[in-house]
């Protein structure tokens, strides 16, 4: 792959990260810039071994990560280190030989550990507080004028103040503070649901393990923090190109490489990415009382936590179409890829009026740039077999870097789409791209055609079957009329394993290939009848890897209603239509016997949905598949019943100690649900949580006849039931 010329060259000044990053660590330093600060911030001058009594050694432990935290704060989140990286190490170094000797409560939080967790085996899911909505779009200074009209007129206001800011095309993440101490952080996900990335978010060194007291407002108690993890342009240039040398394959641009590191599942690889983390806003705030968006920012930033400095509070509209415009002009010099602008209604009085429609805040909006294009030449045009027998037409073209990503297909989606364009093989093209997905090609230069050109013909038969190839009056796509269709059945087997679905580990596109030409498997339900013989006779099967394929096979066994349904591959049933029916049917039973009615009754499912489940309901092929699902001893869970302060007037009282949150994560989840928490057991208590290890309360519940629930039963109350893994 052509890495020369990957990126433009930006003018900033990056020596500085470029060298760390071939260090061991995200922490040791490189700039030389000496002060004799330190020694005050970190106190006496004893070397560790002069100290001998515990007291003196808490003393200095204290004042080691006081002084570290200042020096990782003044080099990551100020850009004006104050100590040489030596001093730097040499502090590192005293604080770990001291915290290996005395050993104290605040290890879990100290600098020296942001590295060092041992590798997981899988991320365990987390749910957020409150959920992390996903944003409307506009595209143009009408689209945000047009935003704006609703907003008054929803709110019956002449003039709204906005708060403005660059959109980070990087990971969206949820982090959990407690009296101050991070606990825990998650991606996003479905919104709902997102990976527990703690281990890797602490390895960050601009995430604040502890939050800042002494700022106008308190510390809350509990509170969920909203960040943005990405990758500046130029380490992750630097990146790529150690990657390449290394004989890896580079990532395809910076977003790619952030949610990549932030997914590995061994810290210490996440802790040598150059990962930055901006925040800009809280979730479940606890007992913090906030007037507006603007007051959150201060008071995060004044916590700790980094707020991009290109944020702005406007006065009205035509302010923000100004920021729109502004920063699209200096886009290209930031250190880091954005792909628009976000809009935030500032008063947060007028965003509890507007709420949220199907899981978008009507208060606030991402205003997109236009996509980035190039021109580059199309070599040759192949045709990919998907899922449900789509032909699609892929040009393959020569690689050319848009919008910092290198790219070398573009989808042209079908043959009247290829015939309206009049693509050729051998042509110049205008391509675009936006955001994350596949670019498109906009035009044929003609101009530049040679007449050596070659028009393309949709084959006749299937690329890999050799099946007929037909095209439905009504459809622009042409389909492999083959049910067994190879190809397709490959696809479906991938798309079933996938993240979004089945999340079976390890079971990726070659492997499911494998398994399917080695004839073991025919369709996803015979992966459930696998056995570790058979993996052994593959090829580059060790014993280890098939233990763990038939692990992660296991696991998924008992797999959520809404994940199944979309693993299914119904064609139109994407995860959130599967997630709908899921909700309102509770089983796969009354969704198999389902009419168009009941369906169609169903908001958001229009006919085609429902005739196209209908459909895969009745095909005998597909029946033959779910019986044998069945006979696997595959059990989908339901979901329990949407809770809407489904816990109004009871009362709980928690003994022990909880897995999956702390106590004011879980009083903060009983009161969203309109329940409450006590301290101590009375006549009136509703129900007793008891963790591991209750204490007295556990007894006096059961004297005084009080229903107790373990942690699993009050997560399903709340509607929070747990992904436990196996
Ligand atoms: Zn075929």
């Amino acid at each position: 792959m052509v890495l020369v010329g990957y990126l433009t060259v930006r003018r900033k000044n990056y020596k500085r990260y470029l060298s760390k990053d071939s260090r061991p660590y995200a922490f040791e330093l490189t700039l030389v810039k000496r002060r004799a600060k330190l020694r005050t911030m970190a106190g006496r001058e004893d070397s560790p071994s002069k100290i001998i009594d515990k007291e003196t050694a808490f003393q200095r432990i204290f004042a080691l990560r006081k002084a570290i935290e200042y020096h990782n704060s003044r080099y990551y989140q100020k850009d004006a280190p104050e100590i040489s990286d030596a001093e730097y190490d040499r502090l590192m170094k005293e604080l770990q030989d001291l915290e290996s000797r005395y050993p104290d409560d605040e290890l879990a939080l100290s600098p020296t550990r942001r590295v060092g967790a041992a590798p997981l085996s899988k991320f365990a899911s987390f749910t957020h507080l409150e959920p992390m909505l996903s944003l409307a779009n506009a595209f143009d200074a009408e689209g945000i004028r047009d935003f704006d009209s609703r907003v008054r007129r929803l709110a019956k206001i002449e003039r709204v103040e906005y708060v403005t800011e660059p959109k980070l095309d990087g990971l969206a993440v949820n982090l959990i503070y407690e009296n101050g101490r991070f606990r825990r952080g998650a991606t996003r996900g479905d919104g709902a649901v997102g990976e527990d990335v703690s281990q890797n978010l602490k390895t960050i060194v601009s995430l604040p393990l502890k939050m800042n007291n002494g700022a106008s407002l308190p510390v809350p108690e509990l509170i969920e923090v909203r960040g943005e993890v990405y990758m500046e342009k130029e380490p992750f240039e630097k990146l790529n190109r150690r990657r390449a040398e290394e004989g890896e394959a580079p990532f395809a641009n910076p977003r790619n490489a952030a949610a990549g590191s932030l997914r590995q599942l061994d810290p210490k690889i996440t802790a040598r990415r150059p990962l930055n983390i901006f925040f800009y806003g809280v979730g479940a705030a606890g007992n913090a009382a906030f007037a507006d968006h603007w007051e959150i920012l201060e008071a995060l930033a004044a916590w700790g936590f980094t707020v991009n400095p290109l944020v702005r509070k406007v006065p009205d509209i035509d302010a923000c179409i100004a920021y729109f415009e502004e920063i699209g002009s200096i886009r290209s010099g930031l250190a880091y890829d954005i792909d628009g602008v976000v809009l935030k209604v500032n008063s947060l009085e007028i965003q509890n009026i507007l709420g949220s429609v199907s899981r978008s805040p009507r208060w606030a909006l991402a205003c997109k740039f236009p996509a980035e294009q190039a021109v580059t030449v199309i070599r040759d045009i192949i045709v990919q077999v998907g899922r449900s027998g789509t032909l699609t037409p892929v040009a393959v073209m020569e690689p050319v870097n848009v919008g910092g990503a290198v790219v070398s297909r573009a989808t042209l989606h079908n043959e009247d789409e290829i015939l309206k364009k009049d693509i050729r093989i051998g042509d110049t093209v205008l391509i675009q791209r936006a955001g994350d997905v596949i670019p498109e090609v906009i035009s044929v230069l003609a101009g530049k055609r040679t007449g050596g050109e070659k028009e393309f013909r949709m084959p006749r038969a299937c690329p890999e079957c050799g099946s007929e190839v037909v095209r439905q009056a009504n459809e622009a796509a042409h389909r492999c009329v083959n049910l067994s269709c190879p190809a397709q059945l490959k696809e479906h087997i991938r798309h079933f394993s996938s993240r979004g679905a089945m999340d079976i580990e390890g079971l990726g596109e070659k492997l499911s290939a494998q398994l399917f030409d080695a004839k073991l498997i025919a369709d996803p339900a015979d992966l459930y009848f696998l056995t570790k013989e058979q993996l052994l006779g593959l090829d580059r099967q060790a014993e280890k890897s098939a233990e763990n394929l038939l692990n992660a096979i296991g696991r998924s066994r008992a797999p959520a209603l809404d994940k199944f349904i979309f693993a299914l591959g119904i064609r139109h049933v994407g995860e959130r239509t599967a997630r709908l029916l899921a909700e309102h049917f509770g089983n796969l039973d009354a969704l198999r016997s389902a009419d168009c009615e009941e369906l169609t009754a169903i908001s958001e499912i229009g006919p085609e949905i429902a005739q196209s489940i209908l459909e895969f309901f009745a095909e005998a092929k597909n029946r033959t598949v779910l019986e044998k699902f069945q006979r696997a001893g595959l059990s989908p869970r339901a979901l329990p019943p949407p809770v809407q302060a489904g816990l109004r007037g009871k009362s709980f009282v928690f003994t022990g100690s909880l897995e999956s949150m702390g106590r004011n994560e879980a009083r903060t989840v009983v009161e969203s649900l309109g329940g409450i928490v006590h301290s101590s057991v009375t006549g009136k208590t509703s129900y007793v949580v008891a963790g591991s290890d209750p204490g007295l309360k556990l007894e006096k519940a059961r004297k005084q006849n009080i229903t107790v629930i373990s942690e699993e039963e009050f997560l399903t109350m709340a509607g929070r039931p747990i992904h436990r893994l196996a």
